[in-house]
C-alpha cells in the first residue's frame, strides 16, 4: 500500500503562532506514533492531513493522491477520531453507526447491517449495541470512535490523543484494537503519552514547537541516546546544583531518594551509573534539547 508523504508543511495562525515549521514525514502502513508535548503542533498536523484546515506551504501526498488538490478523494479513504469527539448521547451505537453508514453512501439495508454488525463485533461493543451512547464509559466511547472511523473501510486512520481519561484496562483494550487496525492501514496516533507509542508503534516521530525533531522506529530513536545516559542518586537539596552542572533530563523521587538522569558524551564521574536508555529518556532529552 502507498505511504503518506508529508513534505515541508508550514502553518502560521493569524495570531502569529507558528504551529508547523517545515514538517516532513514519511508514514508507511502500520502504527505511527506522533509524540510531543501540548502545543507541539500535533493537532494542527492531524487536522491538516484530515483536510479540515489548510497549511500555508507544503504538500501532502497519499500514494498518487495530492491531498490539497483532491481533498474529497482523501476524505473517502480517511477515518478520523478527533480529540473532541461529539456523540449523540440518546442514540445507541448501532443506530448511529447505521446512520453514518447511510451518510457514507452505503444504501443497501442488508449490506449496511452486515457492515455495522461486523464493526460492533470488531470493537467489542456488539453486546451493548442497543445501549445509549450517553451511558458509555470513556473506553467504550473511544472504541465507538474507532468503529465510526472505520465505517468506510479507510486506508488512513487518524486518532488524536485517544487515551486521555482511559483507565489502564480500557487503555490496553484500546491499544489492541488500534494495532489490529494498523495491520491493514496507516494509523497515525497523536499523543503526549510516551507509553502510548512505546508498546504499539512501529514508526514514530517526536514534535516540539512545530518541528519534527526526530523520526524513525522506536528502537532507532532509543539508540540515539545509547551510551550517553547516566543515573545518580543524590540528596534532594543537591538537585539545583546538579541541574546547573549537568545536562539533567529527568529527576524523580524513588522511595524517598532523589534520582537524576543525566546525558553526557563522556562518563560524568564514578558515582554515576551508566544506564540503558528508554523512550521516556529520549523524549525528555529531545524536548529539553539536551
Ligand atoms: P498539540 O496538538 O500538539 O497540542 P496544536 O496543534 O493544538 O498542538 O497547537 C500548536 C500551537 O498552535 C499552540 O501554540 C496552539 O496554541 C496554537 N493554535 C492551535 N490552534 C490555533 C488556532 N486555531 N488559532 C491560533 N492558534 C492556534
Amino acid at each position: 500500500m502507498d505511504d503518506l508523504i508529508i513534505t515541508n508543511l508550514s502553518k502560521t495562525y493569524r495570531n502569529g503562532v507558528k504551529a508547523l515549521r517545515h514538517v516532513s514525514l514519511q508514514i508507511p502502513k502500520g502504527m505511527f506514533g506522533l509524540l510531543g508535548p501540548n502545543g507541539a503542533g500535533k493537532s494542527t498536523l492531524m487536522r491538516t492531513i484530515a483536510t479540515l484546515q489548510e497549511a500555508d506551504h507544503g504538500e501532502i501526498q497519499l500514494g498518487d493522491l495530492n491531498v490539497k488538490v483532491h481533498p474529497n478523494e482523501l476524505r473517502k479513504v480517511l477515518g478520523y477520531l478527533p480529540q473532541q469527539f461529539g456523540l449523540y448521547p440518546s442514540l445507541s451505537s448501532e443506530m448511529l453507526l447505521n446512520h453514518l453508514a447511510v451518510l457514507k453512501g452505503i444504501v443497501n439495508r442488508q449490506e449496511r447491517k452486515e457492515i455495522v454488525d461486523a464493526l460492533l463485533h470488531r470493537v467489542n461493543l456488539y453486546s451493548v449495541r442497543k445501549q445509549k451512547l450517553g451511558e458509555f464509559s470513556g473506553g467504550m466511547k473511544q472504541r465507538f470512535g474507532i468503529a465510526q472511523a472505520l465505517v468506510n473501510n479507510p486506508k488512513l486512520v487518524i486518532v488524536d490523543e485517544p487515551t486521555a481519561g482511559l483507565d489502564p484496562v480500557e487503555r490496553n483494550r484500546f491499544y489492541n484494537l488500534l494495532s489490529e487496525v494498523g495491520e491493514q492501514t496507516i494509523v497515525i496516533l497523536s499523543t503526549h503519552i510516551v507509553d502510548d507509542v512505546k508498546e504499539l508503534c512501529t514508526r514514530m516521530a517526536i514534535m516540539n514547537t512545530g518541528k519534527v525533531i526526530i523520526q524513525g522506529s522506536p528502537i532507532e530513536i532509543i539508540e540515539s541516546l545509547q551510551g550517553r545516559l547516566y543515573e545518580k542518586t543524590i540528596n534532594k537539596n543537591e538537585l539545583d546544583h546538579y541541574k546547573k552542572e549537568y545536562r539533567v533530563i529527568s529527576d524523580r523521587l524513588y522511595l524517598g531518594k532523589q534520582i537524576v538522569h543525566v546525558i553526557s558524551d563522556t562518563h560524568p564521574g564514578s558515582d554515576f551509573k551508566a544506564l540503558e536508555a528508554n523512550l521516556e529518556d529520549v523524549y525528555m532529552a529531545q524536548i529539553l534539547n539536551a
